[in-house]
């Protein structure tokens, strides 16, 4: 089984100045398309299993499912787990995922804390990395005073010196999903702020509709890992319903132009946050584990 080493697709990316993309499956379908964008882009990438595709197939499957179409294809893809519960990790550590992320945002930060500190230990006794979120992130559609969103720069630094997650996500602006109107700019101080205080590199979320400028602001501020769902998914569907607009048509019909579609806008975004191009050979990411 080909494993890779997320951490040091992180590391190139902080050394080279981009961020590399986070996105997920929902169906073998749609993570062909994610490995096909890789493939095509020569881009390293995290395949993640999100909160909808739980519910559609479980962790289990769901990384079985990822693990299959990764042995027929030559890139350089880690399966991260997005916004997993606390069992959720440990599965996940079981099942062999390459990294993880658990989110203990709804947590108090001294339960967060307690909690994280835990994974980390253990996740990192089986070489596994950990991905932790502090301040929440809205769904788009939320009303939203940011003041109560906003990840502190206190808080993350206490936090990170304390439970040693590789990877810190942030609230600095963005909604989960698209938002109905124009997004706010991103809160670039905070997150350069943020990284300084904390040392390590840093995840957006909800990256789907934020201004590409925005994005370079954030990548330069300390971001590594860029995570976008909507944007790929609307792509998918209209691949789906320009074909069923032409009347009665196969289901594969329009599986396969979603597909097309979906290999398009994610090859699109490789370009955007800059991992277009950096993949390692396969003998490369072998040797550095
Ligand atoms: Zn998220």
């Amino acid at each position: 089984m080909r494993k890779v080493n997320p951490m040091a697709m992180i590391e190139r990316a902080q050394r080279g100045g981009y961020a590399v993309g986070g996105f997920n499956m929902h169906n073998p379908e749609t993570t062909q398309a994610l490995i096909q964008a890789a493939e095509k882009s020569n881009s390293p990438v995290f395949l993640q299993v999100g909160r909808a595709i739980v519910p559609h197939m479980g962790v289990t499957e769901a990384y079985n499912m990822t693990r299959r179409e990764l042995e027929k294809a030559n890139v350089e893809a880690a399966i991260h787990l997005d916004h997993g519960t606390y069992d959720e990790v440990f599965l996940a550590i079981k099942l062999g995922f390459d990294s993880t992320m658990f989110d203990g945002s709804h947590m108090s930060f001294e339960d967060n804390v307690a909690a994280t500190r835990h994974i980390v230990t253990v996740a990192h006794s089986f070489g596994v990395p950990v991905e932790a979120e502090l301040g929440k992130i809205p769904d788009a559609g939320t009303d939203v005073d940011w003041s109560d969103y906003y990840t502190s720069v206190e808080e993350a630094e206490e936090f990170v010196a304390k439970t040693g997650v590789d990877l810190l996500a942030v609230s600095a602006g963005v909604f989960h999903g698209i938002p109905p109107s124009r997004p706010l700019p991103l809160d670039i101080e905070r997150i350069r702020r943020i990284r300084e205080a904390t040392g390590i590199p840093l995840v957006l979320h909800g990256a789907s509709g934020v201004p590409l400028e925005d994005l370079q602001g954030a990548i330069a501020a300390g971001i590594h890992k860029l995570n976008a769902d909507t944007d790929l998914r609307h792509a998918f569907r209209r691949g789906v319903e320009e074909t069923w607009a032409l009347g009665d048509q196969q289901f594969e019909t329009a599986m396969s132009a979603g597909v097309r579609l979906m290999i398009d806008a994610t090859v699109q975004k490789m370009n955007e946050y800059g991992c277009a191009g950096t993949a390692a050979s396969v003998d490369e990411f072998e040797m550095a584990l």
